[in-house]
């Protein structure tokens, strides 16, 4: 049984630093050189962006964050259903897209920021195979 990781720094600022897209250590370097492509070093304090996983995290929390707190709640409102679906179905969709499409890299750079808490690097993917567990 694998014992129980401490906490490296403090999560509220680590997260709160990549939902701002900034570097969780330093705050001042960014964390994506490309729209979802993490720096592999931070250019303000060099800090090994890179080696902190991200997988399919933040599609995950990204689908879930929409798709309940979104789409869920708009079913309630009876535009939805009494509007003409040729015109309120590609409206939504749209504004749906565009939404994921904002949220999805602050989503994965509060990931990152978690990440870096939490000192989980990607040496440590050996440990969620099913190998590992024997
Ligand atoms: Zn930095």
């Amino acid at each position: 049984m694998a014992a129980m990781r401490d906490i490296a720094h403090p999560i509220g600022r680590s997260v709160a630093r990549g939902l701002a897209g900034r570097c969780p250590n330093c705050a001042q370097g960014r964390m994506f050189w490309k729209y979802l492509k993490v720096s592999s070093r931070c250019e303000a304090c060099d800090q090994d962006l890179a080696r902190y996983p991200a997988d399919d995290g933040p599609a995950y929390l990204t689908i879930l964050l929409v798709g309940h707190l979104i789409v869920a709640p708009m079913l309630f409102f009876p535009i939805v259903w009494e509007s003409n679906p040729l015109i309120s179905v590609p409206i939504i969709l749209g504004a749906l897209s565009v939404l994921t499409l904002l949220a999805l890299p602050r989503v994965k750079g509060g990931w990152v920021g978690l990440m870096y808490a939490l000192n989980v690097t990607s040496s440590d993917s050996a440990i969620h195979t099913a190998d590992a567990a024997d």
